[in-house]
């Protein structure tokens, strides 16, 4: 597993704000929120980056969505919310470890910047 600061908020190397844990997959509140909740959903196997993903991902992929689902409904997003994955540099990634950002709590303009 390449090592990133998601591995180590994986392996509790360092503190983050757990929401949502399962045997595939961890939440956890973003460290510069963009919005008044602002959680990212990484798988606990390391995939880089979306366009890294492999035919066999296809269930994890799916499982992260659902994750995505559920947290938002625990953490009360009754009012919508947006789900964004950033790949590589023209998408604004810049953790190389896979993650879903949930952003909720105000309005989302659209488009993105
Ligand atoms: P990206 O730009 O790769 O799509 O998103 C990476 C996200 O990770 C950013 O929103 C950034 O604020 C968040 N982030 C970076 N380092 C940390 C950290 O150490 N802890 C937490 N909780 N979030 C982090």
């Amino acid at each position: 597993m390449t090592d990133t600061i998601f591995t180590k908020i994986i392996r509790r190397e360092i503190p983050a704000n757990i929401v949502y844990e399962d045997d595939l997959c961890l939440a956890f509140t973003d460290i510069n929120p963009q919005a008044p909740t602002h959680i990212l959903v990484i798988p606990k196997q390391s995939i880089p980056k979306l366009e890294e993903a492999k035919d066999d991902d296809q269930n994890l992929l799916g499982h992260l969505l659902m994750a995505a689902k559920k947290v938002a409904k625990e953490v009360g997003l009754t009012n919508g919310y947006r789900v964004v994955i950033n790949n590589g540099e023209d998408g604004g990634q810049t953790v190389y470890h896979l993650h879903l950002h949930i952003l909720g709590g105000r309005y989302l303009g659209w488009p993105p910047g």
